[in-house]
């Protein structure tokens, strides 16, 4: 509650965000935990700007929208393009109509598609078909505008889904619909954080297990769910495990990650400021959203010999933790996944499978109000004594991934190919005559990946 309440969105750049690694630190070092501290680490940081959205044609009529996450600063009038939930073809096959002009797309998972679709690969697209405005619909009625970070090359904004259908039916009736789009955010470099603290283990073992969670959600929102719900879970792993750590065999690292939803800004600064201890780590549990509702289970990130631990242990804790495999990039295990160590996310595999997005997650109705402290006390129930029982395996021997193994999922999955569209935009983008200094400034960067 304090972490949103007191702290808001905990974003980075934002007041709140050091003032929250503070109190965190400051509490783990009241349960007892006297080597609670944060690192920092500089990022491309954001601050939001107002963003507008009128129709100039064949009517006139504004509409409500937020601002994406990186977004340049920019105005432009052009005609408006529907392409429904973006599937991976409609960009290529529709260039003719998008070149030039103003690109709808809502955040449902095109049908058929198996893996995630995520809203930087459709905007990555989309500008790649010549988009000079990209406008990212709900797909569920009544949550507002969706937000979440793209790259800064063209203005970027979120609509709710009432709106974005308004425009829909527009679109079906007229098709010369023009809209201009007016963004002011700015992209600037800021400091992030993340808190970390370690529960030592009575050997002197060398390997370890780490359990984090991000810390920030998004600045139009209080990030309840996502993420306190987890970085909350984690800080009480912490609490438990220092009651019992005299019979804790190996040390635990728990950690607060921030600047997650701009890009796993925190975990990948970790894994780089910390690239010995890589081979070190026994097992990470990332709890992204760790409190949220649902079982408390895991989905392990492509270790299947990993789950008789796991039916074991929740038969031993009597409790229910059901488990599946399945890696996406999007969540701050990955910098770790890439490194070969062995990870899961805490979740419910069912929920995981049928949910078809995020509902009021990065939107401003992701409030205190939909936590609940049933949900929180049994994510670190169970959490914890998976993490402790993690440590204490004698026998805990998942296969470590090499470098070359690494590569070939990721291809079999798909996901080296928004590694190649990342590079394919930035290609394509040197190429334009007049480019935004912010897009200037992350051509210049090497890539996050
Ligand atoms: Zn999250």
């Amino acid at each position: 509650m304090v972490l949103c309440d007191v702290y808001g969105s905990r974003f980075p750049g934002t007041k709140g965000d050091l003032q929250s690694v503070k109190w965190m630190v400051k509490r783990l070092k009241k349960y007892g935990i006297k080597n609670a501290h944060y690192e920092s680490y500089t990022i491309p940081g954001w601050k939001r700007g107002k963003a507008t959205l009128r129709v100039t044609n064949p009517i006139k009529k504004d509409f409500d929208v937020i601002a994406l996450p990186h977004s340049i600063g920019a105005e432009i009038e052009a005609k408006l393009v529907f392409l429904g939930d973006g599937a991976v073809d409609d960009y290529e096959k529709r260039k003719e109509e998008i070149e030039g002009n103003i690109v709808l797309v809502t955040s449902r998972k095109p049908l058929g598609m198996q893996r995630l679709l995520h809203r930087t690969e459709k905007y990555v697209r989309s500008v790649l078909a010549g988009a000079k405005g990209w406008i990212f619909m709900n797909h569920y009625p009544a949550y507002g505008p969706p937000t979440g970070g793209i790259s800064p090359i063209i203005p970027a904004v979120g609509i709710s889904y009432e709106a974005g259908s308004f425009l829909v039916r527009l679109l079906k009736r007229r098709d010369d619909v023009t809209i201009k789009l007016k963004t002011a955010g700015r992209n600037l470099e800021i400091e992030s954080y993340n808190v970390i603290c370690d529960i030592p283990g009575t050997t002197d073992d060398k390997e370890f297990v780490v359990a984090g969670s991000h810390y920030d959600g998004h600045d139009i929102s209080q990030g309840a769910v996502d993420p306190a719900s987890g970085a909350v879970t984690v800080m009480e792993i912490a609490r438990n495990l220092w009651k019992v750590r005299k019979q804790l065999k190996r040390r635990v690292r728990l950690i607060c990650f921030g600047a997650e939803e701009t890009g796993l800004y925190g975990s990948y600064n970790y894994v780089a400021m910390h690239p010995d201890e890589m081979k070190d780590i026994r097992f990470m549990l990332n709890l992204d959203s760790g409190g949220r509702k649902g079982k408390k289970g895991i989905t392990f990130h492509d270790f299947p010999e990993l789950v008789p631990y796991l039916e074991k242990w929740a038969t031993e804790m009597n409790t229910d933790m059901p488990s599946d495999q399945r890696v996406t990039p999007y969540s701050d295990h990955w910098p770790f996944f890439l490194k070969g160590v062995p990870c899961g996310s805490g979740g419910d595999p069912e929920d995981r499978r049928t949910r078809t997005g995020r509902g009021y997650g990065h939107t401003m109705f992701d409030t205190v109000d939909k936590v609940e402290p049933e949900h929180l006390r049994l994510a670190a129930a169970n959490y914890t004594r998976f993490v402790f029982r993690v440590a204490n395996a004698d026998d805990w021997q998942p296969r470590r991934k090499t470098p070359k193994e690494i590569q070939a999922f990721i291809e079999e999955q798909g996901y080296d190919k928004t590694v190649t569209l990342a590079e394919r935009v930035k290609d394509y983008v040197r190429t334009w005559d007049e480019i935004h200094p912010d897009t200037q400034a992350w051509l210049a960067r090497k890539s996050d990946w």
